[in-house]
């Protein structure tokens, strides 16, 4: 294959060099500026999981003027180290830590960004499921860093996949932001399902309380659930239903449920088909498991499988 090959198959690929950007993805922030003119105003702009950096070499050319130095400031995040932008502060860290959030709030000076973009994406495995699954856990992480970082009324930006479960991940959004909008780049191939989320004018709940604490990953999680208060605590109404004269599910009763009603034994109506414990039962029954032999310390059994 010729090395001009893929130019000619990616224009954008081919674009993206001729014009100096780290990668195609340059023009996907281009487009969605073109279309949202997400840039107005900015003055203080975060790009989460941001390597190799084109998007943070975008927010450079249109927000950082490097003759005068301009007090635009743009911090880019991400895991990996990547070779530095003028105007851009790097930060190699990971979004779902709060201690990254407070990093970023102190290159502001304790003030919020007025836009914050990402175009994370985690390793794929090939197993659609599993990688529409991880996307949205990312796209999760980057809102809940968000909520930490981003001044009321800002926008925030986010590449999604538009999976089955999407709708619930435009809900999620919706409880922050009025504004939700899909968009797809020309740049953005069809063939995928890769779209972006343009949410705009943030306006979190006015009880909100930002927590980054993830009871999944973090074994110290100590958030204690029962102390959260307003729209941070979801309370579900408890209903017990059915007639308080009927049988209690705890309660042992006599064989005999009722006087002169005798008891008869039913057979299950199905009993499991292969049971795991069949083979057990029959190795039981038949005094076939191994014995503890009586030369090892503990009376463990060299062989802790069943004898065959
Ligand atoms: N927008 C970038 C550009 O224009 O050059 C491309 C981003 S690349 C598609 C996705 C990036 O997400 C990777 O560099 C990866 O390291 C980063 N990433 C994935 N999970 C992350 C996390 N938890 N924290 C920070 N960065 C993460």
């Amino acid at each position: 294959m010729g090395r001009s090959s893929k130019d000619k198959r990616d224009v954008y690929y081919r674009l993206a060099k001729e014009e100096g950007w780290r990668a195609r993805s340059a023009f996907k922030l281009l487009q969605i500026n073109n279309d949202f003119d997400i840039f107005k105003g900015v003055k203080k702009v975060v790009d989460l999981c941001a390597a190799p950096g084109s998007w943070s070499q975008v927010l450079s050319r249109k927000l950082y003027d490097q003759e005068k130095k301009s007090d635009t400031k743009i911090v880019a995040v991400d895991l990996q180290a990547m070779a530095p932008i003028p105007g851009v502060i790097q930060l190699q860290g990971d979004i779902t830590k709060k201690s990254t959030a407070d990093e970023i709030v102190s290159y502001f000076e304790g003030e919020h960004a007025d836009l914050v973009v990402c175009d994370g994406a985690p390793d794929v495995t090939g197993l659609h499921d599993i990688d529409e699954y991880i996307q949205a856990q990312l796209l999760l992480a980057a809102l809940n860093i968000t909520t930490h970082i981003l001044k009321p009324s800002g926008s925030f930006v986010a590449k999604i996949f538009r999976g089955k479960d999407v709708t619930l991940l435009y809900s999620q959004l919706k409880i922050f932001f009025p504004m939700v909008t899909i968009f797809k780049p020309r740049s953005s191939r069809n063939s995928s399902i890769e779209a972006f989320v343009v949410c705009e004018n943030y306006s979190p709940p006015t009880d909100y309380v930002p927590n980054m604490s993830n009871p999944l990953l973090d074994h110290h999680y100590n958030v204690d659930f029962n102390n959260l208060e307003g729209s941070n605590r979801i309370c579900v109404p408890f209903m017990a239903c059915g007639d308080l004269s009927g049988f209690d599910s705890d309660k042992t009763y006599p064989l005999e449920l009722g006087t002169g009603q005798g008891y008869t034994y039913c057979q299950p109506t199905q009993s499991p088909i292969n049971p795991p414990y069949k083979e057990a039962c029959y190795l039981k029954r038949n005094d076939l498991l191994s014995k503890p032999s009586n030369t090892q310390k503990g009376g463990q059994s060299e062989d802790s499988t069943c004898k065959e």
